[in-house]
């Protein structure tokens, strides 16, 4: 009820207005439609992660919750999200599945810890569904349920409170030819997102990105296993599972040079040998007391102060340089080679 009241008068808002919502997804830099706010999405999410904690029962086994609450909160540490609820619960089901409801409500089915395996397995996993809440994508595929396939504020008011069969009867409803047409297509493209934005955080958070490809590849064997390959490619909502490993594999290069082991201070940004030169000549900058993490291509005769303003963050504090593994004094007028990493006190 709550949320229905709120979209309608937000979108109504939004038509009276004559704009046109746009927000930028980060990492890629993807423009995207969106008419919800980030608090109605975090009221979604939040209403609707309730409901389901209520009806559908939470794994018994204490250390594998542990783990994930801790996996998960390194990955929400690196999440550009601002005033994000993150939570992570991990639910009795055996079925392989993982979620993310808006605003940073993430759940695992226990039956998914068989193919994860390790914790940068999970970290993988948690790290997709994470990049989901990052790039609005639910806020997206409600925007463009009211905007590309016309369907009226009414109609998803009622949409928002009905149950997950009712949800799909009136998505078949509507007609499985808009259904391929945009949406599932459309799907495609952000769970491709997801897996890029998720391997930079994982990468991030302290997991070798170089796990997830392996995580994915027993994923896919799962799936087979399971006859999801009999599923013909146009009714997939995930991408192919072959294409998305070789395309995480395209990606890996980037990631691993954003990846630092847990425990070593800030190693240095370019020790991947097989590192085309190109990639490797960022600057890593660090705002310690938020965690925020930013990559920016290096130029010749940057200094810190001027790499500061490109990356636009705003630390306090004095810099301190680590190059070539080693920590260095600094200063804001301080010039910077390719692979440095830069931290504020
Ligand atoms: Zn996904």
């Amino acid at each position: 009820m709550r949320f229905g009241a709120k979209i309608e008068s937000a979108v109504l808002a939004l038509l009276l207005a004559g704009t046109v919502a746009c927000t930028t997804v980060p990492e890629t830099g993807r423009s995207q439609l969106n008419l919800i706010s980030p608090s109605m999405e975090r009221s979604m999410g939040r209403d609707a992660f309730t409901n389901l904690k209520a009806s559908t029962p939470l794994s018994s086994d204490q250390n594998a919750t542990a783990i994930l609450q801790r996996v998960g909160s390194r990955i929400a540490a690196v999440a550009n999200l601002p005033k994000a609820q993150w939570e992570f619960v991990l639910f009795d089901n055996s079925q392989a599945n993982a979620f993310c409801l808006p605003g940073g409500k993430v759940g695992v089915y226990s039956g998914m810890l068989q193919i994860t395996q390790t914790e940068a397995g999970l970290a993988t996993v948690l790290a997709h569904e994470v990049a989901h809440a990052v790039a609005h994508h639910g806020a997206e595929r409600i925007s463009r349920l009211i905007v590309v396939q016309g369907v009226g504020l009414v109609l998803i008011s009622q949409f928002i409170k009905m149950d997950a069969t009712s949800k799909n009867a009136l998505m078949i409803a509507y007609g499985l030819g808009t259904t391929l047409g945009t949406e599932l297509p459309h799907s495609r493209l952000q769970e491709s997102e997801a897996d890029r934005i998720g391997l930079l955080y994982m990468a991030r958070a302290g997991y070798d990105p170089a796990e997830a490809i392996k995580f994915w590849q027993r994923f896919a064997e799962y799936n087979r296993a399971q006859g999801g390959s009999r599923t013909p490619w146009f009714l997939r909502t995930h991408p192919l599972d072959e294409q998305r490993i070789e395309d995480l594999k395209r990606l890996l290069p980037e990631a691993q040079l954003q990846y630092r082991p847990r425990g070593k201070e800030d190693p240095p940004a370019t020790t991947t040998p097989t590192l085309p030169k190109e990639i490797s000549k960022t600057i890593t900058l660090i705002n310690p007391k938020t965690g925020e993490r930013k990559v920016i291509p290096w130029k010749p005769g940057m200094t810190i102060y001027t790499a500061r303003r490109k990356a636009g963050i705003r630390p306090s504090g004095p810099p301190q340089l680590t190059r070539a593994g080693k920590l260095r004094p600094a200063k804001p007028a301080t010039t910077l080679k390719a692979g440095d990493v830069v931290r504020w006190k």
